[in-house]
């Protein structure tokens, strides 16, 4: 896909072409520097986005994942750097934004919620005020106008608009949540990223709020990048999965593919370590050992350490191409290679 420069000033999207990805993220690559050297925290990662497709990344801590997110919406600030590729978001290449377009495409094009609602609210400040200025800073609304439409928002997430002059203190955590995710739908973005949005949520909580994405997704069509560590919940609230480890894309495929047949052993084990929802009861298993340094990662396939069924002299020594394997499922593993089936240990 051809790199589009971004223009001088009020951002205007190319329109999308039919079967055009409405973000696509190419080779990317993010480092943070440290004084320990350069810690390669996202490498060469690809993957496309559909228009109303809701797309998983997950993977255990310190896969990059987060990273990734953070550099689709150009959040990241130095020691962090995204050291190559591209995010075309509607052909156009967002790492070539100038701060003043970032202005104008950030919450009018994409949005994010992130973890903690507390750590994203402002303390000082009613839940209303927060919703309004959000809409003042990227609009031309008067005051009265962002207020009605703050009411709306809480409306729209379920709260009731008289909570309009509270302060976040004053609401349980999955009303802050929704605050959060009403601030993230003001504009109308095509694109909502969240990032772990219910992990600080108890189960019952956490099982209403994606209820309610999934019913705004299903009422305002928007996109969702769901970033998360939780496969179970990640496999039944997504269209297709990507599954990360040590800063890299090592799988992907449709959700019903990776639950019922992940190819990657990484994945295999990840699924292991996970109670499904509806899925029969069995022993959880974790993964041996911890994600490797990235600031020296291992050589080869980076999993190769703690990978029971490593090939020796292939997989410490020669990276995995991400290679095609069934209808839209991709993964990379020498072992897939070698006989195009994982055995399941
Ligand atoms: Fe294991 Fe080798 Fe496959 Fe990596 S490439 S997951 S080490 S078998």
């Amino acid at each position: 896909m051809t790199r589009q420069p971004a223009p001088e000033s009020n951002l205007v999207l190319p329109p999308l072409a039919e079967g055009e990805p409405l973000l696509s993220v190419r080779n990317l690559s993010v480092v943070y520097h440290t004084k320990r050297g350069e810690v390669k925290a996202v490498q060469d990662v690809s993957f496309d986005l559909m228009q109303g497709e809701v797309l998983g990344l997950a993977g255990e801590s310190g896969c990059g994942k987060t990273t990734v997110a953070n550099a689709v919406l150009r959040l990241l600030r130095y020691p962090a750097e995204i050291a190559g590729g591209q995010v075309l978001f509607h052909g156009l290449d967002i790492t070539t934004l100038s701060e003043d377009q970032l202005r104008d495409f950030r919450w009018k094009h994409m949005s994010i919620v992130f973890q903690s609602a507390m750590n994203a609210l402002n303390p000082v400040l009613t839940v209303g005020n927060q919703i309004a200025d959000a809409i003042l800073a990227h609009t031309d609304m008067t005051k009265e106008q962002a207020r009605a439409r703050s009411v709306e928002l809480l409306e729209i997430v379920g709260i009731d608009p008289a909570r309009i002059t509270s302060y976040p203190h004053q609401l349980s955590g999955g009303m802050r949540q929704r605050v959060v995710i009403a601030v993230a739908m003001a504009l109308n973005p095509q694109l909502i990223v969240l990032d772990e949005p219910t992990t600080a949520l108890d189960v019952v909580v956490q099982k209403q709020i994606m209820d309610e994405i999934r019913r705004l997704k299903e009422s305002y069509n928007f996109s969702i990048l769901f970033i998360s560590h939780d496969l179970s919940l990640m496999v039944e609230f997504s269209d297709r999965v990507g599954i990360m480890y040590a800063g890299q894309l090592i799988e992907m495929a449709r959700s019903q593919d990776i639950f019922r047949g992940p190819r990657h052993p990484y994945t295999q084990r990840l699924m292991d370590s996970f109670p499904t929802v509806s899925g029969p009861r069995s022993q959880l298993r974790g993964i041996p050992g911890s994600p490797p340094d990235l600031v020296t990662p291992p050589g080869g396939c980076r999993f190769h350490p703690r990978c029971d069924v490593a090939l020796d002299g292939l997989c410490q020594q020669v990276v995995p191409v991400f290679t095609e394997y069934g209808p839209n499922h991709w993964a990379a593993c020498h072992l897939l290679d070698a006989k195009d089936e994982v055995p399941n240990g």
